[in-house]
């Protein structure tokens, strides 16, 4: 089968490979029937995911059709139509039994497919275990819709669902990429007040402005004083940070009020300043991290019920054997691309 292998810094391929087979009873085999291309794969592209395998296939966003599943496999069986969690998790250890999925202590615990181990822009993509990595998906809801359920959106829903928003807030999100939009998509279903999003990409403002009509956007340059403008409390009651730019980690607190909840989903290159006597008396709680990626049934089923869609953000489609033009238009977020759905 054809895979796209992370072959060494800089360099990514699609070679011939054999077809996965079942290692373990948990496991399961999945043909792969759309995957796509998250800004992590480019993270391990340049070097900067050290525990990245060189040699392994990448990509960790995909759904397809169960193939095969281990003696011990449960949940799913061979045709079914299936999302991929991008986290492996065991299910039984401390941190998998209190929802904390993203911190399993086993050796393949958290983001390892498409990493650590073969992910899943190929044919064929091998997933331990499956019952926690696999969710069906439910008939009313295509391999389009569901594509985003195990990565992005996961973590829109999560980093949705740690802000303990109500319906009396005034919510900032930072950055309007794919996460930031599957972000907003999730605060929304959370009713809250009024909903600000901040983004200087012009592409990313015009997605925002075109499909969310509801919500505020705003440049970083003005952030502080309009958010100041447009909520009640001085600021606001729930900070997003979700662009992890050198400038936004200082925005989303020095624009969240007194006693605000600050939660940060952003992935930064480097380290973060908190200047605690600038902010001292502001109170702010702050949370902090990586997906738990355990509420993709929930995902699906709001999907079914036409609460959640995400299909705007795919506005690109190629074959698997032109995935490196597809890298190409990602990475240079030519053609005001934000996803791109893989078919092989
Ligand atoms: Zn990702
Ligand atoms: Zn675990």
């Amino acid at each position: 089968m054809y895979a796209y292998t992370y072959v060494k810094q800089g360099t990514f391929a699609l070679l011939e490979k054999p077809k996965p087979e079942l290692r373990h009873p948990r496991d399961a085999i999945v043909r792969v029937t759309l995957s796509s291309i998250c800004t992590s794969d480019l993270h391990i592209k340049h070097g900067s995911v050290p525990r990245a395998v060189p040699g392994i296939t990448v990509g960790h966003e995909m759904v397809g059709i169960v193939e095969s599943v281990g003696d011990q496999v449960a949940s799913v069986r061979p045709g079914d139509r299936v999302t991929v969690n991008v986290e492996t998790f065991c299910g039984d250890c401390f941190f998998c039994r209190r929802g904390f999925v993203n911190n399993c202590t086993d050796p393949n615990g958290g983001w390892a497919l498409g990493c650590r181990i073969d992910g899943g822009q190929a044919e064929y993509v091998r997933v331990p275990y499956a019952d926690q990595g696999l969710n069906r998906i439910p008939d009313n809801v295509s391999d389009e819709q569901a594509l985003f359920v195990g990565d992005v959106l996961a973590t829109g829903f999560w980093a949705a669902r740690i802000s303990d928003i109500t319906p009396e807030d005034t919510v900032l999100i930072l950055g309007a990429g794919p996460t930031g939009i599957c972000t907003l998509l999730c605060v929304l279903l959370k009713q809250p007040r009024q909903v600000i999003v901040c983004e200087k990409d012009p592409d990313r403002v015009a997605f925002v402005r075109t499909h969310y009509p509801q919500v505020l956007v705003c440049d970083p340059a003005e952030c502080p004083e309009f958010v100041q403008a447009h909520s009640r409390h001085g600021g606001a009651d729930v900070v997003l940070e979700v662009a992890g730019t050198p400038d936004t980690f200082r925005l989303a607190w020095l624009c969240a009020r007194p006693n605000a909840l600050v939660s940060v989903v952003a992935l930064y290159d480097g380290p973060q300043v908190l200047p605690l006597p600038e902010m001292y008396g502001k109170n702010l709680t702050f949370k902090t991290g990586g997906v738990d990626g355990c509420d993709c049934e929930e995902i699906l089923r709001l999907i079914a019920q036409g609460k959640l869609d995400t299909t705007p953000l795919i506005t690109h489609r190629f074959p698997l054997k032109d995935i490196a033009q597809a890298y190409e238009l990602f990475e240079g977020k030519q053609d005001h691309v934000m996803k791109i759905a893989i078919t092989p």
